[in-house]
């Protein structure tokens, strides 16, 4: 099944204009029409294979596009210049003033304020909910609400969402379930399980360099057409538009994407079994002892693991501090945000990726202020990176030298 996915992806190919092994890239801003009726026809969005301007769409930004859809079997996607122009546009498009969300109320920091603090400006409010309570969810949904929102596997706590569930509920009120993809792709297969709108962060494991931001939207045509409309499409209009130039990078990188993400997984994985087993306080949800390990057994594609990103709790925020100080003096990575390099990225959520979200609702919503979260990289000795990391752990006082 998932293999059968990686082909899809894979076989996504477009041949460069003098037959180049990747794509030509479209190096222009606005596009020659021969005859000036076709122009017409175009900004009524009714011309297949012309291209107006590249806020709209360009050949390269459609390539890639394409290439998304093919990971998330939807009809179609629209690629961004950021996540969160994926995020913000997909619920523009769908809210108007009066409206009303339910979202997970553990999903990424910046959603979560976008959520919170931007869109009560144009009056659109949120009911955050524990995901994990599906009872909760529906009881949370008026007569107003147009959406429910939700991260396939939450950050920074890695719960897992029942999307299948979810959409059903979803289904019998009549309204969307967008999910937000972005910790599992080729792992999660969301649309397949139910989700309406997948919404990515390209900045992440699917692109897997950090050299760019990015975002896309996968759905059907209607939806995809709706915000790219002239007339009042929240993509068109509000300008997430990505640059052809690194819509054609991250193509390129998409083509290992299932790669890494394996190792990814296979290195997560392996720390985790090793930590839990030395005492520390590990969440993965690729262990028996994660709360919804059930769960994500039955959702998963599961030759691509469980995913490169694992939280462990060192206690308090100033043993976190030293150890990641530490873990980065000693080369086993990065105190960075964001997540999918190839060097593994550690931060403390608490004061980093989520610092959005106020001390009072973190600690309502479990996130402790010892929490590390790790990305996993591509380490090809995972072996040495561990006894590296246990030497430091054991340096902190997080694991009792044996
Ligand atoms: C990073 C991230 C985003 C935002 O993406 P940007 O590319 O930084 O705009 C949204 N959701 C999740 C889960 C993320 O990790």
């Amino acid at each position: 099944m998932s293999n059968k996915l990686v082909n899809k992806v894979q076989d996504t190919h477009f041949f460069g204009e003098f037959g180049g092994v990747n794509a030509s890239i479209s190096d222009s801003a606005t596009y020659t029409f021969l005859a000036a009726k076709t122009m017409g026809d175009t900004f009524e969005g009714n011309t297949e294979g012309c291209y107006l301007y590249s806020r709209h769409s360009s050949p390269s930004n459609l390539n890639l596009a394409e290439a998304l859809a093919q990971l998330e079997g939807t009809e179609t996607a629209n690629v961004t210049s950021s996540g969160m122009g994926a995020i913000t546009s997909t619920i523009l498009q769908i809210c108007s003033a009066g409206d009303h969300i339910v979202a997970s109320r553990t999903i990424y920091g910046g959603t979560w304020a976008f959520l919170k603090n931007f869109l009560p400006k144009l009056n659109i409010k949120t009911s955050f909910v524990d995901i994990t309570t599906l009872a909760k969810i529906e009881a949370a949904i008026t007569k107003d609400t147009k959406m429910i929102y939700c991260e396939s596997v939450s950050n920074p706590l890695l719960e897992i969402a029942n999307i299948p569930e979810l959409s059903k509920i979803a289904k019998r009120h009549n309204i969307p379930l967008i999910v937000d993809n972005t910790f599992m792709p080729l792992i999660i297969s969301a649309k397949k399980l139910g989700a309406t709108i997948v919404c990515h962060s390209l900045t992440k494991f699917i692109n897997g360099t950090n050299d760019t931001v990015g975002g896309a939207v996968c759905a059907d045509n209607h939806f995809i057409n709706s915000t790219k409309s002239v007339i009042d499409g929240a993509a068109m209009l509000l300008g997430p538009v990505m640059d052809s130039f690194r819509s054609a990078s991250i193509l390129k990188n998409m083509r290992t994407l299932a790669i890494r993400i394996k190792k990814h997984s296979e290195n997560a994985l392996y720390i985790s079994e090793q930590l839990e087993y030395d005492g520390v306080s590990v969440v993965y949800p690729g262990l028996k002892s994660h709360r919804d390990y059930e769960l994500i057994n039955s959702l998963y594609n599961k030759e691509f693991g469980y995913g490169g990103i694992l939280t462990i709790d060192a206690g308090n925020l100033e043993k976190a501090n030293k150890l990641m100080e530490l873990m980065q003096e000693k080369g086993i990575g990065f105190l960075a945000v964001s997540l999918g390099f190839y060097k593994t990225l550690f931060n403390a959520p608490g004061t980093g990726t989520s610092s959005e979200i106020p001390l009072d609702e973190q600690e309502e919503i479990g996130l402790s202020d010892g929490l590390i979260r790790f990305s996993m990289g591509l380490d090809y000795d995972i072996v040495r990176t561990y006894k590296l990391m246990r030497k430091c752990m054991v340096k902190i006082g997080l694991i009792s030298k044996k």
